[in-house]
């Protein structure tokens, strides 16, 4: 709504107001800006102010303040309109600068993640409802009649559902709109957010309880704590955390729960609408527009209590926020790597600690990140040890693949084989685990050994025999799988060299012909198609189940009861320092999803390097072994937790100039006693997009200011044409 509109531009400074505004673009600090009299305007107001020829929203940052009139000075223009919005929390508008400032990234962008949905600040969207208001038509047939008994009950109705409730068509709703019996009004079209009830959860174990417990005083507190909610899969994390929502929502202040995008399932949201007797609001990717403004005004009015997002839900604007959780804390997921680069579980912390409330980081593998700071007495630790119920954590085999002895186009050893058989015979459900996309990671002339490749980045193409294309997965490139070798000619050369999950498919098939297979692979499910399939498998509509990571995390398969990884060993060979660790995370909670109710589960895990230490950690449910030799790795390596780190990404279209660049960059690097520059080198990705990349490391102590180190070296620098320098605070992705 617009509350109050100035028409002309104030010209002439002296004696006016002014207001710093930040505006949602690449700018570091807030444009002033003219208040027009009679506009009464707020630190957080949602405003619209001129940029050059167009009109732009942007958000009060500061003011107003007496202008002062410098002559020769800038002269201001004048904020042209206030939205009706609630002004964006002091606290919000803290942690926006906070971001930005760690991050190393203009504030404007960071606000730009606020306001994704501009639209939600007009008006609520309006419908139209019929009511009878009590004069029969002239001309009665049964089905008007009909319309009209179910429509006496004088409430407001929609349209169709009036139709559909009485059993008529539209046209008898249109008749009796027109002959005036049923009259229009409008009425908000956004559903309310309902009252979550916040009564405790009464069947909780004697564990469970204790844990609870000491959530629930930290609510109480009111202060700033994280707390890491550490359990075994399937140990009752949600139903425990649950109750320091409950708190939260009692003490009427709202809870944001984070969630990787790919575990936020309808199963999830289900199960916290029952346990809360109203449907959370939800946040991510796939939302529809008039649901995200719904959601955006919900929280911003304060209306919608229990938000469950991915992790730009961070960036909402809360009223009052009382409670976050990071669920699955230990997920890389939570990093943004493009555009803004910020993690938000990191982030998630620092806002609890701007706003004085309790944060919880709840995992089955907390990060070595969380545990750190946990042994150094800054966040607190509560522990679940046992699966809920008579469940059992399933027992973990290795099968050293060495001796397997696979025949060609083969993946599955018979040990692994002879247990899937064994599995289905007792009518229970297996998962078999790849974490590889599409056909082949590798298509390869069987007679010049040409490799087909992207032709914009430095990878390989992947075929993807669904839909009969060769992809690059990491720009979207894609080409028909071509008849003849690109490089010799030779017809029906190509063949396809090594296992994705779609050639897994085909070997299962055959092994198992009557077995109903679901085949879950992010390419093959868009978006949230995935919600059906995850319902079909936890209601038994299959059999075998093959999947990549996106079947790995959170999800509860009663009848499953078999896991198999395929390739354990495909992360590790990677130049990511958290190559273990994350490795070590993925298959135990790949190896979680079995056994999670009455029936034990079993875990095969086909590997090459049975004697990695990770391998006989997972064997041995060796979780602390693993972490104390992964701890002692990165304290003498100095890398994170126990260091710091920063990637400096130099890319630019022609190899050579960039290459010229990232060596003038280098020249510029300040002395700094404490921080370690390593490169530039060619990034192991060294062409993505089409654009040449080069790296930088920077490696200093955990007390060392890396941000202000950065600023300095590159405050000189100035990027022209293509070329583009990206900095990644905290990096987690080393390609
Ligand atoms: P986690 O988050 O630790 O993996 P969940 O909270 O998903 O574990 O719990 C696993 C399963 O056990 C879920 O189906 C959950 O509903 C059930 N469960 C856990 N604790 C209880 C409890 N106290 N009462 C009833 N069901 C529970
Ligand atoms: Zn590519």
């Amino acid at each position: 709504m617009q509350v109050d509109t100035a028409e002309n531009e104030v010209e002439s400074a002296a004696g006016q107001l002014r207001v710093e505004v930040l505006l949602p673009l690449a700018l570091s600090s807030a444009y002033s800006y003219l208040v027009p009299s009679g506009m009464e305007l707020q630190p957080g107001d949602y405003v619209r102010v001129p940029l050059g020829p167009r009109d732009m929203i942007g958000v009060i940052w500061s003011g107003p303040a007496l202008a002062t009139n410098e002559p020769g000075g800038p002269r201001l223009r004048a904020v042209r309109e206030r939205y009706d919005a609630p002004p964006m929390a002091e606290v919000h508008r803290r942690f926006v600068d906070w971001v930005a400032a760690y991050n190393l990234v203009p504030a404007g962008m960071v606000l730009r993640m606020c306001l994704r949905s501009p639209a939600a600040l007009g008006d609520p969207r309006m419908q139209t409802g019929y009511r009878y208001v009590g004069l029969p038509p002239q001309r009665m047939t049964p089905q008007r009649q009909r319309v009209i008994d179910v429509a006496s009950n004088g409430l407001l109705w929609r349209s169709n559902e009036l139709a559909e409730e009485a059993g008529v068509t539209s046209a008898v709703i249109r008749g009796l709109v027109a002959s005036g019996t049923l009259v229009p009004e409008p009425f908000p079209a956004d559903r309310d957010f309902g009252v979550p009830q916040a009564q405790a959860h009464r069947g909780l174990s004697k564990e469970q309880a204790a844990a609870a417990k000491i959530l629930r005083a930290t609510v109480a507190e009111r202060a700033f704590s994280v707390t890491v909610l550490d359990g075994v899969t399937g140990a009752g994390k949600t139903e425990v955390y649950c109750e320091a929502v409950a708190a939260t929502i009692a003490a009427g202040r709202q809870v944001l729960i984070l969630l990787p995008e790919i575990a936020l399932t309808s199963e999830f949201i289900r199960r916290l609408e029952e346990r809360f007797a109203a449907e959370p609001a939800e946040w991510h990717s796939a939302l529809k527009s008039t649901e995200r403004e719904r959601v955006w005004r919900g929280i911003a009015s304060g209306d919608a209590k229990i938000v469950i997002g991915a992790r730009s839900a961070l960036f909402l604007p809360f009223r009052n926020l009382g409670l976050i959780v990071v669920d699955e804390e230990h997920e890389s997921a939570f990093k943004q790597e493009e555009g803004v680069t910020y993690h938000a579980r990191d982030m998630a912390v620092v806002y609890g600690s701007l706003g004085q409330f309790p944060v919880i980081l709840s995992s089955a593998t907390p990060s070595l990140e969380s545990l750190a700071n946990v042994d150094r007495g800054r966040y607190r630790y509560v522990a679940l040890t046992a699966r809920h119920g008579a469940a059992l954590l399933p027992s973990v085999d290795l099968m050293d693949m060495r001796s397997a002895a696979l025949e060609r186009g083969r993946w599955m050893s018979e040990p692994l084989v002879a247990e899937v058989v064994k599995t289905l015979g007792d009518g229970e459900q297996v998962l078999l685990f790849l974490n590889r996309r599409g056909y082949a990671p590798v298509t390869l002339c069987r007679v010049c050994g040409h490799r087909m490749q992207c032709p914009n980045c430095d990878s390989w193409l992947v075929e993807h025999r669904f839909r009969r294309r060769l992809l690059c997965h990491h720009c979207g490139h894609d080409e028909p799988v071509p008849e003849a070798c690109p490089s010799c000619g030779t017809e029906n050369s190509l063949v396809p060299c090594g296992p994705g999950v779609e050639r897994l498919a085909e070997e299962v098939a055959e092994r198992f012909p009557t077995a109903r297979i679901a085949l879950l692979s992010s390419d093959l499910l868009r978006g949230f198609g995935l919600r059906d399939v995850i319902r079909a498998i936890a209601e038994r509509r299959f059999d075998i189940i093959i999947g990549t990571q996106l079947v790995a995390k959170g999800h509860h398969f009663p009848g499953l009861t078999l896991v198999g990884v395929v390739d354990a060993d495909l992360a590790l060979s990677t130049a990511d320092p958290r190559a273990a660790e994350r490795t070590y995370q993925l298959l135990t909670q790949v190896a979680g999803r079995a056994g999670r109710e009455a029936l034990p589960g079993r875990a095969i895990i086909q590997t090459y390097m049975p004697d990695h230490p990770l391998m006989k950690a997972l064997k041995e449910g060796d979780r602390d072994g693993f972490l104390a030799k992964e701890k002692q790795i990165r304290q003498g390596g100095g890398l994170p937790p126990y260091g710091r780190l920063a990637a400096l990404i130099v890319s630019g279209r022609d190899q050579i100039e960039t290459e010229r660049f990232a060596k003038d960059l280098a020249r510029l690097i300040p002395t700094a006693q404490g921080a370690r520059v390593y490169g530039p080198s060619p990034a192991p990705m060294a062409l993505v997009r089409s654009r040449y990349r080069f790296r930088f490391l920077v490696e200093a102590g955990r007390d060392f200011n890396i941000q202000a180190f950065l600023a300095t070296w590159l405050a000189p620098v100035k990027p022209r044409g293509s070329l583009r320098v990206d900095v990644d605070i905290d990096p987690y992705s080393f390609l």
